[in-house]
């Protein structure tokens, strides 16, 4: 590479977040060795243009998914007889666990569904929406976690899949997967587990002693798990493992097709051509790392867990939602802190958090993944908190005005044309006139909390409309 070209990457990935360092809590996992990074990368590079599409064509990439489905049928307490899948990511598995559930059951009665809490990732609504699904989508209870009555009162004849989560994103903490599982198999009916974000945290746990609820294939009825190896697996990003209980549970997730002049297609994931490069990525760091690393790592990322839990509770203003089940914190925070200044203010001292959204009773939260790399960082952590709190509540909340929020309340967002969606987005300050190198310039804020505070008053679908529009006008060729 010509030292232009590397200078302009270098310019290209100035404004992007750090992805090592340990003070992006969202987004990025890093384990804090060099190392594993340098391991993940070079193996990335050497399988870069190899094609998963044939397995008999590239036998490493079939020898490297069985070796990486072994691990963690073993480390997910499966049977005998299961079976999985190195997918793209959480998403394509959830996909594929939804796709499977639903050709699994071409009996039932009219427009097949899903139960899901509403805590569940969006990525099932996401998988319902392409595949023709209807989500019931069950409130959770006090405690944040899956309510098991009402999960069961809203399955009916035409459910055919359960989710609960080990654990939920927003709010980090497990599903009931043993009552829910066992719902669901009374009637006949798939359960999956998604553990795409802690199932390899949670795994590794287990056999460090902690206390962990049943949430594995150790609990009967769990039918499918998908865990991340992008997340908490350290591995570079596109790769996740959709694991079922048996061979039988996973055949309607391959696809095959013979019916046209070229070769037959056969297919165990949504893609067909895939890079062999993110699975021996992952591959290689899991050998690298083994199950000593992988213990190791999972200690670090829990112990600063604990003590980022410990010094939320002692921050005035701040408290935990609930106590974390694995590496997952969501902070409330009270009246005289704003939550969406406090992500503003971590950042401007170089730590990311991820600001949540209001969603039904509860309000504003903000979202803290730990990886063992922030382990290294827990005093700078501390100091940057409590400098940021003090700083949010000197600024005091964020003022919407009045007007603007009634405006906000009644705005129908099938209703307005793009004139409404641009004058929207600059009154916002998310898109500016200025022709930087696109047709629109993505001009954030330097500060994003006006932004998430005006978001925060709108009802989801018209979030959803504003934020279409707003990634309609960045995602246009640069001219
Ligand atoms: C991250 C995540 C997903 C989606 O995974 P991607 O890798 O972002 O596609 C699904 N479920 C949960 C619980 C997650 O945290």
């Amino acid at each position: 590479m010509t030292e232009q070209l590397r200078r302009r990457l270098d310019e290209l990935r100035a404004n992007d977040l750090p992805v090592h360092g340990g003070r992006t809590l969202a987004y990025v996992y890093d384990s804090g060795l060099a190392e594993v990074d340098a391991v993940g990368r070079e193996a990335v590079a050497a399988f870069a243009g190899t094609n998963g599409l044939d397995p008999t064509a590239f036998p490493s990439l079939l020898r490297m998914e069985n070796d990486l489905v072994a691990m963690a049928c073993d480390l997910l307490d499966a049977p005998a007889g299961a079976v999985g899948t190195v997918t793209s990511g959480g998403t394509e598995s959830v996909l594929l666990a939804v796709q499977g559930a639903r050709d699994a059951r071409p009996d039932v009665p009219g427009r097949p569904n899903l139960v899901v809490p509403d805590t569940a990732h969006a990525a099932f609504h996401k998988a319902a929406h392409y595949f023709g699904l209807e989500t019931r989508i069950v409130p959770v209870g006090p405690d944040h976690r899956a309510d098991v009555e009402a999960m069961i009162a809203a399955i009916d004849d035409s459910t055919v899949l359960v989710v609960a989560s080990a654990p939920s994103y927003a709010h980090g903490v497990i599903d009931p997967v043993a009552a829910l599982a066992a719902a669901a198999a009374e009637r006949g009916i798939r359960c999956h587990v998604d553990a795409c974000i802690g199932g390899w945290v949670l795994g590794w746990a287990a056999r460090l002693g902690r206390e962990v609820v049943p949430w594995t294939f150790a609990v009967d009825g769990v039918t499918s798990i998908s865990v991340d190896l992008h997340k908490y697996g350290y591995a570079p990003k596109g790769t996740s493992l959709l694991l079922h209980r048996s061979a039988e549970l996973r055949r309607p997730q391959f696809f095959a097709w013979a019916d046209w002049p070229g070769y037959t297609m056969l297919n165990t994931t949504m893609q067909s051509t895939k890079s062999g490069g993110p699975l021996a990525g992952a591959w290689a760091v899991a050998q690298h790392l083994g199950e000593q690393g992988y213990l190791d790592l999972t200690r670090a990322a829990l112990d600063a867990t604990d003590v980022i839990a410990g010094v939320v509770e002692r921050t005035e203003h701040l408290h935990l939602l609930c106590r974390p089940d694995s590496t997952l914190i969501a902070l409330r925070t009270d009246e005289a802190l704003d939550p969406f200044t406090l992500c503003d203010e971590m950042a401007a001292r170089g730590w990311h958090v991820q600001p949540q959204l209001s969603y039904r009773t509860q309000g504003p939260t903000v979202h803290l993944s730990v990886s063992a790399g922030t382990a290294q960082h827990l005093a700078e952590f501390e100091e940057a908190l409590a400098a940021a709190v003090a700083a949010s509540v000197a600024a005091g909340p964020v003022q919407v005005d009045d007007g603007v929020a009634a405006v906000v309340a009644a705005l129908d967002p099938t209703s307005l044309s793009d004139e409404d969606f641009d004058g929207l987005l600059a009154a916002a300050g998310l898109i500016g006139d200025a022709p930087g190198d696109g047709g629109q310039a993505l001009a954030l804020p330097e500060r994003m909390a006006e932004v998430n505070a005006l978001l925060d008053l709108a009802t989801p679908s018209l979030r959803e409309a504003v934020l279409v529009a707003f990634l309609d006008r960045l995602s246009r060729p640069v001219g």
